[in-house]
């Protein structure tokens, strides 16, 4: 999985109508705005130190880094730029939409400053194991295909996931800062298969045209809670993407791109639509806030 997604995620630009998916910041720009507005709060709340700095994990085109920044920046915010891209590609569309940026290849590289940090459907795309009965499920070569040496229940669990989400907790306790954890995925471990494989907008066989196509995995927000909780880090809530949108206020932001454009007024509606509605995106999609103990929580997490 870490081979076929390093290999894609190199080759090309998988996001949008012509590739293979759509994220949240590609539909709008309301989500990077919000995710803006909530960083810059929680930031205003801690008492603004100045050495904080702007955090992305895996930010693809770097639409959600512009339009958050563009809230960040009007609420006074001055730190540095720090994007974790791997791939040459992306890092190139990137530089367009964020000309100050500076790039690492891991969350371990991180220099030691306060974070505002977001990961929106990074944490998918990190690999995961696979058990059975205990034992690890593998990928054999049968013919000129692959094949999984084994059926049964399967029960997944991602070590890139953990360490990931354990270098950042580490670096939000030593320095302060706030983590926004934006995926699909499950509140509570279970057993279930959830490997999947996406293409031109459509679910496609995991084992073939390895490379060439998008493979992800359910988010366990219960594993990243513990990791996060065990480096010591405060974690708030999970709550739905729709949820959480809401009460920033998506609905007042479209409103008021809407008085001020109103020939947009369709295309807000269906973005709002698309982003928060329970059979779209609303409800598989879940956020979490991991922050260090002497930080305020971000809104949006109240029970
Ligand atoms: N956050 C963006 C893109 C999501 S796609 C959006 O919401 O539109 C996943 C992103 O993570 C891509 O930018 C991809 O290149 C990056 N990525 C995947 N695996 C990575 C890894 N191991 N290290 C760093 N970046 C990675």
């Amino acid at each position: 999985m870490e081979a076929c997604n390093n290999y894609y995620y190199a080759t090309r630009d998988p996001l949008g109508r012509d590739g293979d998916f759509t994220t949240a910041p590609e539909i709008s720009q309301m989500f990077g705005e919000l995710v803006g507005a909530a960083l810059a709060d929680c930031w205003t709340r801690a008492e603004r130190p100045a050495d904080a700095i702007y955090v992305e994990l895996g930010p693809g085109r770097g639409s959600l880094a512009a339009d958050a920044l563009r809230v960040l920046r009007s609420a006074g915010f001055a730190g540095g730029v720090h994007l974790v891209e791997t791939s040459p590609v992306l890092r190139a569309l990137q530089a367009e939409r964020v000309s100050d940026a500076h790039w690492h290849d891991a969350v371990e590289d991180l220099s030691a400053a306060p974070l505002l940090l977001v990961a929106n459907e990074f944490f998918d795309a990190l690999p995961i194991r696979q058990f059975v009965s205990g034992i690890e499920r593998r990928v054999e070569v049968i013919g000129d295909g692959l094949a999984f040496d084994r059926d049964g229940e399967i029960v997944e669990q991602s070590p890139a996931r953990e360490q990931a989400v354990s270098a950042i907790a580490t670096c939000l306790v030593q320095c302060g800062g706030v983590a926004l954890v934006i995926d699909y995925g499950h509140e509570r471990s279970a057993p279930g298969d959830t490997l999947q494989a996406v293409r031109g907008h459509r679910y496609v066989p995991t084992l073939i045209d390895s490379g060439e196509q998008d493979l992800t995995s359910h988010v366990d927000f219960e594993a990243l809670r513990r990791a996060a909780s065990e480096a010591g880090a405060k974690v708030t809530p999970v709550v739905t993407q729709g949820d959480w949108l809401k009460r920033l206020g998506i609905g007042a932001r479209a409103a008021s791109l809407a008085t001020a454009n109103p020939e947009r007024i369709p295309e807000l509606e269906k973005a709002v639509d698309r982003l928060c509605h329970e059979e779209q995106m609303g409800q598989l999609f879940k956020v979490m806030a991991i922050h260090s103990p002497d930080w305020p929580a971000p809104t949006g997490f109240e029970a």
